[in-house]
């Protein structure tokens, strides 16, 4: 039997620049998608951009 005590979910960390889905990563979405940015290297622009959090 599989329980899940918390909500985690595999989320894409999207880059606001160029949309490229640079990095797949697990979040708690108990209250909801997290808000945060995250500044990631974009592989396609060779540089770090600011990243956010896109549910499948
Ligand atoms: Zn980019």
């Amino acid at each position: 039997m599989a329980k899940r005590k918390s909500k985690r979910e595999y989320v894409w960390l999207e880059c606001k620049e160029c949309s490229e889905r640079n990095y797949r990563t697990s979040v708690s979405v108990a209250e909801g998608t997290p808000k945060f940015e995250l500044s990631k290297y974009c592989k396609r622009e060779r540089k770090h951009t600011a990243h956010k959090i896109r549910r499948k």
